[in-house]
């Protein structure tokens, strides 16, 4: 990819690329910005799929238009004015597809973007650490990235605050956050996630802990956490591995939707029920959820939200969910 000159505006929410090539992609690997000689383009592009994401953050920090001159200080520039990089997986195992390949493309994406060449993994939701990293750390070493597990390093803590890029696994919610809580790792890990624009990648019980709190996982408290408020990493609540009620079925224990109206009976945080396969994409203030690279025929993906007092809405896949962002509740 040549791009000998590209200017980057923030302008009303959206970003503008200009280059001197027609018809040229300029990639910082995931998002791509199309770029047409003479003309500003409002596409941007995630993986294999196209998008418009609105970076409100830029504004505040750009204040009109800045200039680079290479691809390479393009990305490091766009980097450092998102401050909030996040990648909720509902689940790493999805239907007709091998470990993690769903996210493939896009969690590959999403590493490059950010310069990502190592990942420090945090295991804590297993009990077999280096099994579970080994798992992990196999699938991105075959991407390309490299991962090491947190339980290698002497102090968790001076790890996170050298990490490149964070992902937290799935498996016990309440193992996990009570561990994080023990080793001292919820303001690190959050610091270095806002603050600091340290990218986080969690799947399943790794997405539960990244919101206000896991009132809202599915599963059993096997130990105590101090508390269940969370990492608060988006202000709102999300149900991974979401799966609509068998409306033929004759099982009678509650439905998922059931389940959180009786949360809501008690909280006001909205949660987004997360369907396997779907990722909402955190980038500053926006949010966008996106779907898996191909889907099945007869397989529900997105994610339908719930608020206390009101019809659950459902949204497809590349559908904005930024406005979740500015949830007070
Ligand atoms: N046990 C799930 C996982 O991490 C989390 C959940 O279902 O809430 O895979």
């Amino acid at each position: 990819m040549h791009c000998r000159r590209t200017a980057v505006r923030a302008k009303s929410y959206l970003v503008y690329i200009r280059t001197h090539e027609s018809g040229s992609f300029v990639r910082s690997s995931s998002i791509a910005f199309r770029c047409v000689a003479g003309k500003q383009k409002r596409l941007i592009r995630l993986g294999n799929r196209l998008t418009i994401y609105h970076y409100p953050v830029w504004d505040r920090h750009l204040g009109g238009t800045k200039t680079v001159a290479k691809q390479t200080q393009l990305i490091a520039f766009l980097a450092k004015m998102v401050k909030r990089n996040l990648f909720l997986m509902s689940s790493s195992a999805v239907h007709g597809f091998g470990y993690l390949e769903h996210a493939q493309t896009d969690l590959t994406s999403f590493f490059e973007s950010n310069s990502v060449q190592k990942v420090l993994f945090i295991p804590y939701a297993l009990t077999d650490y280096d099994a579970y990293t080994e798992k992990v750390g196999s699938v991105l070493k075959r991407w390309g990235f490299s991962c090491k597990g947190i339980h290698t390093y002497p102090d968790p803590c001076a790890a996170v605050q050298q990490a490149e890029a964070i992902y937290i696994g799935g498996g016990n919610t309440f193992l996990l956050l009570r561990t994080l809580y023990e080793k001292q790792l919820i303001d690190p890990i959050r610091d270095r996630v806002l603050n600091h624009g340290v990218p986080y990648v969690g799947s399943s019980a790794g997405t539960n802990v990244a919101t206000r709190s896991i009132h809202t996982t599915n599963d059993m408290p096997i130990v105590y956490p101090p508390s269940f408020e969370a990492l608060g990493l988006v202000p709102f609540n999300i149900n991974p591995h979401y799966i609509d009620p068998d409306v033929n079925g004759t099982h009678k224990g509650e439905t998922r939707p059931e389940r959180i109206s009786q949360f809501h009976e008690l909280n006001d945080a909205p949660v987004l029920g997360l369907r396997e396969g779907s990722t909402l994409f955190v980038g500053g203030e926006s949010a966008t959820l996106i779907g898996p690279p191909t889907e099945l025929p007869g397989v529900s993906y997105g994610a339908r939200l719930f608020r206390k007092n009101q019809e659950p809405v459902e949204f497809e896949p590349l559908s904005s969910l930024s406005f979740l962002m500015k949830e007070d509740a």
